[in-house]
Protein backbone atom coordinates (compact mmCIF):
# COMPACT_ATOMS: atom_id res chain seq x y z
CA UNK A 1 0.00 0.00 0.00
CA UNK A 2 1.58 3.25 -0.72
CA UNK A 3 1.15 6.53 0.98
CA UNK A 4 0.06 8.55 -1.74
CA UNK A 5 -3.30 6.75 -2.58
CA UNK A 6 -6.31 9.36 -1.71
CA UNK A 7 -6.71 11.28 1.63
CA UNK A 8 -4.70 13.29 3.84
CA UNK A 9 -1.99 11.43 5.35
CA UNK A 10 -1.24 12.04 9.16
CA UNK A 11 2.41 12.70 10.37
CA UNK A 12 3.10 11.56 14.17
CA UNK A 13 5.82 13.57 15.41
CA UNK A 14 7.73 12.21 17.90
CA UNK A 15 11.13 12.88 18.82
CA UNK A 16 11.78 14.55 15.45
CA UNK A 17 9.98 18.09 15.96
CA UNK A 18 11.75 19.88 13.18
CA UNK A 19 11.05 20.65 9.61
CA UNK A 20 14.49 20.36 8.31
CA UNK A 21 15.83 16.71 7.10
CA UNK A 22 12.44 15.44 8.41
CA UNK A 23 11.67 12.44 5.91
CA UNK A 24 9.09 11.48 7.19
CA UNK A 25 7.55 14.73 6.97
CA UNK A 26 9.33 15.15 3.66
CA UNK A 27 7.71 12.33 2.42
CA UNK A 28 4.30 12.69 3.13
CA UNK A 29 4.42 16.97 1.67
CA UNK A 30 5.98 14.90 -1.40
CA UNK A 31 2.32 13.45 -2.14
CA UNK A 32 0.91 16.23 -2.27
CA UNK A 33 -1.86 15.57 -0.20
CA UNK A 34 -3.29 17.20 2.87
CA UNK A 35 -0.58 16.58 5.73
CA UNK A 36 -2.04 16.67 9.23
CA UNK A 37 1.06 17.34 11.59
CA UNK A 38 0.06 15.48 14.93
CA UNK A 39 1.74 14.79 18.09
CA UNK A 40 0.23 12.31 20.99
CA UNK A 41 1.34 13.16 25.14
CA UNK A 42 1.34 9.35 24.96
CA UNK A 43 -0.55 8.15 28.16
CA UNK A 44 -0.07 4.51 27.29
CA UNK A 45 -0.23 2.44 30.65
CA UNK A 46 3.10 1.29 31.74
CA UNK A 47 5.14 3.89 29.60
CA UNK A 48 8.01 5.78 31.67
CA UNK A 49 6.63 8.66 32.26
CA UNK A 50 8.54 11.87 31.30
CA UNK A 51 10.51 13.86 34.30
CA UNK A 52 9.86 17.71 35.38
CA UNK A 53 12.70 19.15 32.82
CA UNK A 54 11.94 17.26 29.92
CA UNK A 55 8.66 18.32 30.26
CA UNK A 56 9.38 21.82 30.45
CA UNK A 57 11.38 21.97 27.50
CA UNK A 58 8.95 19.72 25.52
CA UNK A 59 6.12 22.73 26.16
CA UNK A 60 8.01 25.04 24.70
CA UNK A 61 9.25 22.85 21.68
CA UNK A 62 5.56 22.13 20.96
CA UNK A 63 5.22 25.82 20.31
CA UNK A 64 7.93 26.45 18.68
CA UNK A 65 7.57 23.44 16.03
CA UNK A 66 3.78 25.10 15.86
CA UNK A 67 4.70 28.60 15.01
CA UNK A 68 7.01 26.83 12.21
CA UNK A 69 4.48 24.65 11.07
CA UNK A 70 1.99 27.73 10.50
CA UNK A 71 4.95 29.65 8.16
CA UNK A 72 4.31 26.77 5.94
CA UNK A 73 0.49 26.70 5.68
CA UNK A 74 0.25 24.18 8.55
CA UNK A 75 -0.61 23.86 12.64
CA UNK A 76 0.27 21.05 15.12
CA UNK A 77 -2.47 19.02 16.66
CA UNK A 78 -2.06 18.24 20.30
CA UNK A 79 -3.62 15.07 21.62
CA UNK A 80 -3.11 12.94 25.12
CA UNK A 81 -3.90 9.60 25.69
CA UNK A 82 -3.19 6.69 24.96
CA UNK A 83 -1.15 6.20 21.59
CA UNK A 84 -3.70 4.04 19.66
CA UNK A 85 -6.66 5.38 20.99
CA UNK A 86 -5.41 8.61 19.90
CA UNK A 87 -4.58 7.81 16.86
CA UNK A 88 -7.88 5.50 15.92
CA UNK A 89 -9.36 8.27 16.85
CA UNK A 90 -7.68 10.97 14.46
CA UNK A 91 -7.99 8.50 11.93
CA UNK A 92 -11.45 7.94 11.72
CA UNK A 93 -12.35 11.69 12.05
CA UNK A 94 -10.11 12.63 9.32
CA UNK A 95 -10.78 10.03 6.67
CA UNK A 96 -6.81 9.95 6.63
CA UNK A 97 -5.40 7.40 3.78
CA UNK A 98 -1.93 7.08 5.35
CA UNK A 99 0.20 7.45 8.53
CA UNK A 100 3.80 8.14 8.64
CA UNK A 101 6.49 8.92 11.23
CA UNK A 102 10.15 8.51 11.86
CA UNK A 103 11.52 5.43 13.38
CA UNK A 104 12.56 5.05 17.78
CA UNK A 105 14.59 2.68 19.36
CA UNK A 106 13.52 1.54 23.03
CA UNK A 107 11.49 -1.54 23.51
CA UNK A 108 8.37 0.35 24.48
CA UNK A 109 7.87 2.32 21.39
CA UNK A 110 8.64 -0.24 19.14
CA UNK A 111 6.02 -2.48 20.71
CA UNK A 112 3.94 0.60 20.79
CA UNK A 113 4.23 1.45 16.98
CA UNK A 114 4.33 -2.13 15.67
CA UNK A 115 1.03 -2.74 17.00
CA UNK A 116 -0.61 0.83 16.05
CA UNK A 117 1.41 -0.55 12.33
CA UNK A 118 -0.32 -3.88 12.14
CA UNK A 119 -3.43 -1.95 13.12
CA UNK A 120 -3.07 0.53 10.54
CA UNK A 121 -2.52 -1.83 7.76
CA UNK A 122 -5.34 -4.24 8.91
CA UNK A 123 -7.26 -1.03 8.45
CA UNK A 124 -6.46 -0.39 4.76
CA UNK A 125 -4.30 2.49 5.85
CA UNK A 126 -0.97 2.81 4.23
CA UNK A 127 1.85 3.32 6.86
CA UNK A 128 5.94 4.27 6.32
CA UNK A 129 8.75 4.67 8.74
CA UNK A 130 11.77 6.62 8.46
CA UNK A 131 15.03 7.13 10.08
CA UNK A 132 15.61 10.61 11.52
CA UNK A 133 16.85 9.82 14.91
CA UNK A 134 20.71 8.54 13.91
CA UNK A 135 23.23 8.86 11.97
CA UNK A 136 23.40 4.73 11.81
CA UNK A 137 20.32 2.24 12.84
CA UNK A 138 21.62 -0.46 15.17
CA UNK A 139 20.80 -3.35 12.94
CA UNK A 140 22.90 -1.46 10.35
CA UNK A 141 26.50 -1.75 12.48
CA UNK A 142 27.42 -5.71 12.89
CA UNK A 143 31.10 -7.18 13.54
CA UNK A 144 32.58 -9.50 11.74
CA UNK A 145 30.30 -12.52 13.27
CA UNK A 146 27.45 -10.63 12.37
CA UNK A 147 26.83 -9.30 16.22
CA UNK A 148 26.25 -6.04 17.33
CA UNK A 149 29.69 -4.11 19.11
CA UNK A 150 30.37 -4.18 22.74
CA UNK A 151 32.45 -1.80 22.72
CA UNK A 152 32.72 1.98 21.53
CA UNK A 153 36.08 1.98 19.04
CA UNK A 154 35.69 -0.59 16.99
CA UNK A 155 32.08 0.31 17.00
CA UNK A 156 32.36 4.35 15.74
CA UNK A 157 35.24 3.00 13.16
CA UNK A 158 32.70 0.65 11.76
CA UNK A 159 29.80 3.38 12.37
CA UNK A 160 31.63 6.08 10.36
CA UNK A 161 32.66 3.87 7.04
CA UNK A 162 29.15 3.42 6.44
CA UNK A 163 28.49 7.03 6.17
CA UNK A 164 30.32 8.59 3.30
CA UNK A 165 27.26 10.40 1.44
CA UNK A 166 25.21 11.64 4.13
CA UNK A 167 22.22 13.15 2.55
CA UNK A 168 19.96 15.99 4.34
CA UNK A 169 16.20 16.43 3.19
CA UNK A 170 15.39 20.46 2.80
CA UNK A 171 12.29 21.68 4.94
CA UNK A 172 9.35 21.49 2.82
CA UNK A 173 8.43 24.91 1.41
CA UNK A 174 4.54 24.20 1.95
CA UNK A 175 2.16 21.69 2.95
CA UNK A 176 -1.40 21.34 2.03
CA UNK A 177 -4.21 22.00 4.96
CA UNK A 178 -7.04 19.35 5.15
CA UNK A 179 -10.41 20.79 4.62
CA UNK A 180 -11.04 20.73 8.09
CA UNK A 181 -8.55 20.33 10.89
CA UNK A 182 -9.12 17.68 13.67
CA UNK A 183 -10.20 18.27 17.13
CA UNK A 184 -6.55 19.52 19.02
CA UNK A 185 -6.36 20.54 22.58
CA UNK A 186 -4.38 23.35 24.24
CA UNK A 187 -0.73 23.49 25.24
CA UNK A 188 -1.42 24.98 28.23
CA UNK A 189 -4.09 22.52 29.33
CA UNK A 190 -1.25 20.21 29.16
CA UNK A 191 0.54 22.33 32.46
CA UNK A 192 3.93 20.70 31.22
CA UNK A 193 5.52 24.28 32.44
CA UNK A 194 5.71 24.11 36.34
CA UNK A 195 3.24 25.82 38.52
CA UNK A 196 3.12 26.11 42.50
CA UNK A 197 6.49 26.28 42.53
CA UNK A 198 7.88 27.11 39.12
CA UNK A 199 11.26 26.40 39.37
CA UNK A 200 12.06 26.95 36.21
CA UNK A 201 13.95 30.33 36.22
CA UNK A 202 17.23 29.12 35.64
CA UNK A 203 16.20 27.49 32.83
CA UNK A 204 16.44 31.16 30.68
CA UNK A 205 19.93 29.76 29.07
CA UNK A 206 17.89 27.40 26.69
CA UNK A 207 16.14 28.41 23.59
CA UNK A 208 13.77 25.00 22.76
CA UNK A 209 13.00 24.62 18.97
CA UNK A 210 14.43 23.90 15.68
CA UNK A 211 15.95 27.41 15.51
CA UNK A 212 17.34 27.53 19.03
CA UNK A 213 18.83 24.47 18.04
CA UNK A 214 20.57 25.57 14.74
CA UNK A 215 21.82 28.71 16.65
CA UNK A 216 23.58 26.62 19.21
CA UNK A 217 25.19 24.52 16.52
CA UNK A 218 26.31 27.57 14.59
CA UNK A 219 27.67 29.24 17.62
CA UNK A 220 29.67 25.61 18.62
CA UNK A 221 31.01 25.40 14.80
CA UNK A 222 32.29 29.22 15.06
CA UNK A 223 33.93 29.32 18.45
CA UNK A 224 33.91 26.57 21.36
CA UNK A 225 34.96 24.04 18.63
CA UNK A 226 38.36 25.37 17.91
CA UNK A 227 39.57 23.87 21.63
CA UNK A 228 37.02 21.65 22.17
CA UNK A 229 39.41 18.35 22.00
CA UNK A 230 41.72 20.55 24.76
CA UNK A 231 38.78 22.25 27.10
CA UNK A 232 35.90 19.68 26.75
CA UNK A 233 36.88 18.58 29.98
CA UNK A 234 36.86 21.84 31.61
CA UNK A 235 33.16 22.87 33.17
CA UNK A 236 34.14 26.64 33.95
CA UNK A 237 34.62 26.99 30.22
CA UNK A 238 32.43 26.71 27.22
CA UNK A 239 34.02 24.15 25.04
CA UNK A 240 31.39 21.88 24.11
CA UNK A 241 27.91 22.40 22.00
CA UNK A 242 25.12 22.17 24.68
CA UNK A 243 23.34 20.47 22.02
CA UNK A 244 22.10 17.34 23.46
CA UNK A 245 18.57 18.77 24.67
CA UNK A 246 18.07 20.08 20.92
CA UNK A 247 19.24 16.18 20.16
CA UNK A 248 17.05 14.61 22.06
CA UNK A 249 13.64 15.92 21.08
CA UNK A 250 15.04 16.03 17.19
CA UNK A 251 15.13 19.68 17.03
CA UNK A 252 18.15 18.77 15.27
CA UNK A 253 19.32 15.81 13.64
CA UNK A 254 22.76 13.93 14.01
CA UNK A 255 22.72 13.70 10.18
CA UNK A 256 22.60 17.71 9.96
CA UNK A 257 25.33 18.49 13.10
CA UNK A 258 27.72 15.44 11.08
CA UNK A 259 27.09 17.87 7.62
CA UNK A 260 27.55 20.99 9.39
CA UNK A 261 30.79 19.68 11.49
CA UNK A 262 32.31 17.96 8.87
CA UNK A 263 31.71 21.21 6.41
CA UNK A 264 33.62 23.23 8.75
CA UNK A 265 36.61 21.33 8.67
CA UNK A 266 36.83 21.27 5.41
CA UNK A 267 36.61 24.68 4.31
CA UNK A 268 38.85 24.87 7.07
CA UNK A 269 36.77 26.93 9.46
CA UNK A 270 37.37 24.58 12.33
CA UNK A 271 40.20 22.17 12.93
CA UNK A 272 39.87 19.03 11.59
CA UNK A 273 41.22 17.20 14.74
CA UNK A 274 38.47 18.88 17.17
CA UNK A 275 35.85 18.31 14.56
CA UNK A 276 36.64 14.42 14.70
CA UNK A 277 36.78 14.38 18.46
CA UNK A 278 33.24 16.72 18.70
CA UNK A 279 31.92 13.50 16.33
CA UNK A 280 32.99 11.03 18.01
CA UNK A 281 30.66 12.54 20.96
CA UNK A 282 27.46 11.77 18.58
CA UNK A 283 29.21 8.36 18.41
CA UNK A 284 28.67 7.60 21.81
CA UNK A 285 25.57 8.76 21.47
CA UNK A 286 24.84 6.13 18.49
CA UNK A 287 26.66 3.62 20.56
CA UNK A 288 24.35 3.79 23.88
CA UNK A 289 21.31 3.84 20.88
CA UNK A 290 22.64 1.28 19.64
CA UNK A 291 23.41 -0.88 23.14
CA UNK A 292 19.55 -0.03 24.32
CA UNK A 293 18.41 -1.07 21.14
CA UNK A 294 20.25 -4.72 21.29
CA UNK A 295 19.84 -4.83 25.25
CA UNK A 296 16.05 -3.55 25.98
CA UNK A 297 16.42 -3.62 29.71
CA UNK A 298 19.47 -1.43 29.90
CA UNK A 299 17.82 1.40 31.82
CA UNK A 300 17.00 -1.60 34.30
CA UNK A 301 19.05 -4.75 34.70
CA UNK A 302 22.98 -4.15 35.05
CA UNK A 303 24.48 -5.03 30.94
CA UNK A 304 26.99 -7.16 33.09
CA UNK A 305 24.81 -9.70 35.09
CA UNK A 306 27.37 -10.11 37.39
CA UNK A 307 26.67 -6.84 39.20
CA UNK A 308 23.55 -7.70 40.38
CA UNK A 309 24.87 -9.47 43.35
CA UNK A 310 26.52 -6.12 44.31
CA UNK A 311 25.88 -5.28 47.99
CA UNK A 312 24.32 -1.64 46.92
CA UNK A 313 23.36 0.29 50.11
CA UNK A 314 20.08 1.76 51.27
CA UNK A 315 20.17 5.34 52.24
CA UNK A 316 18.02 7.47 52.07
CA UNK A 317 19.55 10.54 53.91
CA UNK A 318 22.86 10.50 51.90
CA UNK A 319 20.96 10.20 48.58
CA UNK A 320 18.94 13.35 49.44
CA UNK A 321 22.37 15.23 50.82
CA UNK A 322 23.42 14.01 46.95
CA UNK A 323 20.95 14.82 45.25
CA UNK A 324 20.89 19.07 46.96
CA UNK A 325 24.45 19.43 46.48
CA UNK A 326 25.57 19.29 50.04
CA UNK A 327 27.91 16.40 50.11
CA UNK A 328 30.71 19.08 51.09
CA UNK A 329 32.86 18.02 48.38
CA UNK A 330 32.47 21.00 45.96
CA UNK A 331 32.70 19.72 42.16
CA UNK A 332 30.09 17.30 43.65
CA UNK A 333 27.88 19.79 45.20
CA UNK A 334 28.39 22.83 42.34
CA UNK A 335 27.19 19.58 39.60
CA UNK A 336 24.28 18.74 41.52
CA UNK A 337 23.13 22.47 41.76
CA UNK A 338 23.72 23.25 38.22
CA UNK A 339 21.82 20.41 37.66
CA UNK A 340 18.69 21.26 39.69
CA UNK A 341 19.15 25.10 38.27
CA UNK A 342 19.40 24.63 35.00
CA UNK A 343 18.97 22.06 34.09
CA UNK A 344 21.85 20.71 32.47
CA UNK A 345 25.26 19.41 34.04
CA UNK A 346 28.54 19.05 32.21
CA UNK A 347 29.76 15.73 30.91
CA UNK A 348 32.85 15.64 33.28
CA UNK A 349 30.84 16.71 36.20
CA UNK A 350 28.11 14.15 35.13
CA UNK A 351 30.89 11.52 35.46
CA UNK A 352 32.36 12.59 39.30
CA UNK A 353 28.93 12.98 40.57
CA UNK A 354 27.93 9.88 39.12
CA UNK A 355 30.40 8.03 40.44
CA UNK A 356 30.35 9.48 44.24
CA UNK A 357 26.89 8.39 43.87
CA UNK A 358 27.76 4.71 43.36
CA UNK A 359 31.23 4.55 44.55
CA UNK A 360 31.46 7.02 47.64
CA UNK A 361 27.79 6.06 48.76
CA UNK A 362 27.36 2.98 47.35
CA UNK A 363 23.77 4.02 45.98
CA UNK A 364 22.61 1.80 43.32
CA UNK A 365 23.24 3.73 39.77
CA UNK A 366 19.37 3.31 39.26
CA UNK A 367 18.75 5.81 42.15
CA UNK A 368 20.94 8.32 40.16
CA UNK A 369 19.46 7.71 37.03
CA UNK A 370 16.22 8.37 38.00
CA UNK A 371 17.13 11.82 39.64
CA UNK A 372 18.70 12.61 36.44
CA UNK A 373 15.48 11.40 34.40
CA UNK A 374 13.33 14.14 35.97
CA UNK A 375 15.97 16.77 36.48
CA UNK A 376 17.68 16.97 32.76
CA UNK A 377 16.14 18.54 30.30
CA UNK A 378 18.52 16.04 27.91
CA UNK A 379 17.41 12.94 29.89
CA UNK A 380 17.50 10.22 27.41
CA UNK A 381 16.41 6.15 28.11
CA UNK A 382 19.47 5.55 25.97
CA UNK A 383 22.10 7.95 27.04
CA UNK A 384 21.03 7.95 30.84
CA UNK A 385 21.17 4.34 31.17
CA UNK A 386 24.20 4.20 29.05
CA UNK A 387 26.23 6.63 30.80
CA UNK A 388 25.04 5.34 34.15
CA UNK A 389 25.78 2.08 33.88
CA UNK A 390 29.42 3.08 32.34
CA UNK A 391 30.45 4.97 35.49
CA UNK A 392 28.83 2.25 37.86
CA UNK A 393 31.44 -0.21 35.95
CA UNK A 394 28.33 -2.80 34.98
CA UNK A 395 27.97 -1.26 31.40
CA UNK A 396 29.20 -2.00 28.29
CA UNK A 397 32.78 -0.58 27.49
CA UNK A 398 32.61 0.73 31.35
CA UNK A 399 35.10 2.34 33.26
CA UNK A 400 36.14 -0.25 35.91
CA UNK A 401 34.56 -0.20 38.68
CA UNK A 402 38.07 -0.35 41.12
CA UNK A 403 38.78 3.15 39.19
CA UNK A 404 37.52 5.35 41.54
CA UNK A 405 37.06 9.53 41.15
CA UNK A 406 39.28 10.87 43.82
CA UNK A 407 36.57 14.24 43.78
CA UNK A 408 39.14 16.47 45.24
CA UNK A 409 42.00 15.59 42.45
CA UNK A 410 39.32 15.50 39.80
CA UNK A 411 37.98 19.47 41.13
CA UNK A 412 41.83 20.29 41.17
CA UNK A 413 42.67 18.84 37.65
CA UNK A 414 39.90 20.26 35.40
CA UNK A 415 38.62 23.36 37.94
CA UNK A 416 41.92 24.55 38.93
CA UNK A 417 41.17 27.92 39.51
CA UNK A 418 37.71 27.01 41.19
CA UNK A 419 35.44 29.03 38.67
CA UNK A 420 32.77 26.33 38.28
CA UNK A 421 32.68 25.82 41.90
CA UNK A 422 32.76 29.58 42.73
CA UNK A 423 29.52 30.08 40.79
CA UNK A 424 27.43 27.50 42.29
CA UNK A 425 28.54 26.84 45.53
CA UNK A 426 28.73 30.75 45.97
CA UNK A 427 29.39 30.23 49.83
CA UNK A 428 32.67 28.92 49.09
CA UNK A 429 33.32 32.06 46.70
CA UNK A 430 35.62 33.68 48.94
CA UNK A 431 37.79 30.98 49.50
CA UNK A 432 41.47 31.27 48.11
CA UNK A 433 41.91 28.56 45.03
CA UNK A 434 44.14 26.96 47.23
CA UNK A 435 41.74 25.69 49.21
CA UNK A 436 38.81 25.84 46.75
CA UNK A 437 38.49 21.78 46.66
CA UNK A 438 39.00 21.18 50.04
CA UNK A 439 37.21 23.94 52.10
CA UNK A 440 37.45 21.45 55.35
CA UNK A 441 41.06 23.36 55.26
CA UNK A 442 40.07 26.92 56.19
CA UNK A 443 39.85 28.10 59.46
CA UNK A 444 37.36 29.65 60.11
CA UNK A 445 34.98 28.84 57.50
CA UNK A 446 34.34 31.78 55.22
CA UNK A 447 31.08 32.02 55.92
CA UNK A 448 28.16 30.18 58.32
CA UNK A 449 26.54 28.70 55.35
CA UNK A 450 29.58 27.04 54.50
CA UNK A 451 30.35 25.76 58.26
CA UNK A 452 27.34 23.68 58.02
CA UNK A 453 27.83 21.92 54.87
CA UNK A 454 31.96 22.15 54.12
CA UNK A 455 33.41 21.62 57.88
CA UNK A 456 33.43 17.60 57.29
CA UNK A 457 32.25 16.24 54.45
CA UNK A 458 29.59 13.43 54.20
CA UNK A 459 32.00 10.95 53.87
CA UNK A 460 36.16 10.97 54.06
CA UNK A 461 37.55 9.52 50.60
CA UNK A 462 40.49 7.21 51.75
CA UNK A 463 37.25 5.69 53.81
CA UNK A 464 35.10 5.66 50.92
CA UNK A 465 37.08 4.51 48.85
CA UNK A 466 38.41 1.25 51.17
CA UNK A 467 34.56 0.51 51.05
CA UNK A 468 34.17 0.58 47.29
CA UNK A 469 36.76 -1.72 46.57
CA UNK A 470 36.05 -3.75 49.26
CA UNK A 471 32.33 -4.07 48.17
CA UNK A 472 33.63 -4.52 44.75
CA UNK A 473 35.99 -7.44 45.78
CA UNK A 474 32.88 -9.05 47.69
CA UNK A 475 31.18 -9.55 43.89
CA UNK A 476 34.34 -11.13 42.54
CA UNK A 477 34.23 -13.53 45.54
CA UNK A 478 37.84 -12.64 46.83
P1 LIG B 1 29.09 17.68 23.41
O1 LIG B 1 30.40 17.33 24.01
O2 LIG B 1 28.99 18.94 22.62
O3 LIG B 1 28.67 16.43 22.51
C1 LIG B 1 27.80 16.53 21.39
C2 LIG B 1 26.65 15.56 21.55
O4 LIG B 1 27.14 14.23 21.62
C3 LIG B 1 25.84 15.74 22.82
O5 LIG B 1 24.90 16.77 22.65
C4 LIG B 1 25.22 14.38 23.00
O6 LIG B 1 24.09 14.21 22.18
C5 LIG B 1 26.31 13.46 22.51
N1 LIG B 1 27.13 12.99 23.62
C6 LIG B 1 28.20 13.59 24.20
N2 LIG B 1 28.72 12.81 25.17
C7 LIG B 1 27.95 11.71 25.21
C8 LIG B 1 27.98 10.53 26.00
N3 LIG B 1 28.90 10.31 26.94
N4 LIG B 1 27.03 9.61 25.79
C9 LIG B 1 26.09 9.78 24.84
N5 LIG B 1 26.02 10.87 24.05
C10 LIG B 1 26.94 11.81 24.24
N6 LIG B 1 23.48 12.64 27.57
C11 LIG B 1 22.21 12.82 27.14
O7 LIG B 1 22.00 13.28 26.02
N7 LIG B 1 21.14 12.45 27.93
C12 LIG B 1 21.30 11.92 29.17
O8 LIG B 1 20.30 11.59 29.84
C13 LIG B 1 22.63 11.77 29.66
N8 LIG B 1 22.84 11.27 30.92
C14 LIG B 1 24.15 11.12 31.35
C15 LIG B 1 24.37 10.57 32.62
C16 LIG B 1 25.66 10.40 33.10
C17 LIG B 1 25.90 9.78 34.47
C18 LIG B 1 26.76 10.79 32.30
C19 LIG B 1 28.17 10.61 32.79
C20 LIG B 1 26.55 11.33 31.04
C21 LIG B 1 25.25 11.48 30.54
N9 LIG B 1 25.01 12.01 29.25
C22 LIG B 1 23.72 12.15 28.80
C23 LIG B 1 26.12 12.22 28.29
C24 LIG B 1 26.75 13.62 28.28
O9 LIG B 1 27.03 14.05 29.57
C25 LIG B 1 25.88 14.67 27.59
O10 LIG B 1 25.41 14.19 26.36
C26 LIG B 1 26.70 15.93 27.35
O11 LIG B 1 27.17 16.45 28.56
C27 LIG B 1 25.86 16.96 26.65
O12 LIG B 1 26.59 18.15 26.52
P2 LIG B 1 26.95 18.72 25.10
O13 LIG B 1 25.74 18.71 24.23
O14 LIG B 1 27.60 20.04 25.34
O15 LIG B 1 28.00 17.65 24.59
Amino acid sequence: MRIDQDGPIIVWLRHDLRLADNPALVAAAATGRPVIPLYILDQTPGARPMGGATAWWLDKSLAALDGSLRTIGSRLILRRGPARAVMEDVVAHTGAAAVVWNRLYDAASIDRDSEIKAWLKDDGIACESFNAGLLNEPWTVKNGSGQPYKVFTPYWRAAREQLHHVHLEPAPERLTAPESWPRAESLEDWGLHPTKPDWSEGFDLWTPGEAGARARLDHFLSGPVQAHDRQRDLPGVEATSRLSPHLHFGEIGPRQVWVAARTAAEAGDAPKGQVDKFLSEIGWREFNHSILFHDPDLPKANFRPEFDRFPWIRDDAAFQTWSRGETGYPIVDAGMRELWATGFMHNRVRMIVASFLVKHLLIDWREGEAWFWDTLVDADLANNAGNWQWVAGCGADAAPYFRIFNPIAQGQKFDPAGAYVRRWVPELADLPDALIHEPWKASPQPSAAAKRIYAEPIVGHSAARERALEAYRSLRGD
